[in-house]
């Protein structure tokens, strides 16, 4: 059989491997096909490409955009939130303009939210410095700063054993050095994406945090009607049991199906291509792309 990943970061933004290098470990991994999917960003997209047509593998320009995904009510009727609600953007044109805008938007969101975090940190003790996450960014060559590179500052500096353990301890959602950044909402990021000619696709599903399946159905279904085009189905974090959840969701709303590792370098514990998405997949996204056109 044959393989594609469509979930996968570099430098560009939060992962450790280099746009041009991440084609060559595509290759070596025996992948027919790769999406690059940076967080708010589009740079590593023309040197991905370039170095894809030289190892002789075919190249899906993407991003990742993280949305809000709404204030929920709990059972217990307390407004909570919880969740995250991220979008890919596939087969889009990296030099958009409007995509581009959402892009410096979402920059500046994270330029003011990562002081705040290293600011919580010190509260708590933490000797940590905001200079030295910009320093690391600058050697990755990179302008998206996401938690992982404070999780790393953390790990080097033994206040957490893992990137893992200092997302648990302080950085996740509920965690003493949580801070909430501004986003788009989902019809926004959605439009964005199709503005660039993409396709929009609700990456991992799983992370919405909604184990009630009609909880699920409907929040599809709601996206659906702003437009979505797709499902991540095969990922890194679903189980095989949510994998086929996911399809025959894809199914019954007439949408298509993705799937990707969401490598991240050594930034998280996921080889890429681990996730044996079929070849096919690829193709119906890549017609649809085309029909779209
Ligand atoms: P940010 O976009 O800066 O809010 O950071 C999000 C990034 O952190 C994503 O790339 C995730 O893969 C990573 N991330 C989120 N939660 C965790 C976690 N619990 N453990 C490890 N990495 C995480
Ligand atoms: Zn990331
Ligand atoms: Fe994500
Ligand atoms: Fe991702």
């Amino acid at each position: 059989m044959t393989f594609v990943d469509l979930h996968t970061h570099s430098t560009a933004s939060d992962g450790t491997v280099h746009p041009r290098e991440l084609a060559q470990l595509a290759k070596d991994a025996g992948l027919a096909a790769i999406a690059l999917t940076d967080h708010d960003t589009t740079v590593g997209l023309p040197p991905c490409n370039q170095a894809c047509q030289e190892v002789g593998i075919e190249f899906v320009p993407g991003i990742e955009i993280s949305t809000d995904p709404g204030p929920r009510i709990n059972t217990d009727g307390i407004e909570r939130r919880r969740g995250t609600l991220h979008l890919l953007g596939l087969f889009i044109r990296h030099d958009d303009e409007k995509l581009a805008q959402v892009a410096d938007r979402m920059r500046k969101a994270r330029d003011s939210r990562n002081p705040a975090v290293i600011a919580k940190l010190q509260e708590l003790g933490v000797r940590i410095e905001y200079e030295e996450v910009l320093k690391l960014a600058r050697e990755q060559n990179t302008k998206i700063i996401g938690r992982p590179h404070i999780a790393q500052i953390l790990v080097q500096k033994s206040y957490a054993k893992s990137i893992t353990d200092a997302f648990t301890k302080y950085l996740k959602f509920g965690c003493p050095a949580f801070v909430r950044r501004n986003y788009l909402s989902p019809q926004q990021a959605i439009d964005a994406i199709h503005h660039a000619g993409g396709l929009a696709i609700l990456a991992h599903p799983v992370q919405l945090v909604m184990p009630d399946p009609d909880e699920l159905e409907y929040a599809i279904a709601k996206l659906k009607e702003l437009g979505l085009d797709g499902l991540e189905a095969r990922h890194s974090d679903h189980t095989p049991a949510q994998v086929r959840q996911y399809e025959a969701l894809a199914d019954r709303f007439d949408l298509l199906t993705s799937g990707g590792s969401d490598f991240h370098g050594h930034r998280k514990p996921i080889e890429i291509a681990s996730q044996n998405v079929p070849y096919a997949v690829y193709k119906k996204l890549k017609q649809a792309h085309e029909q779209r056109k």
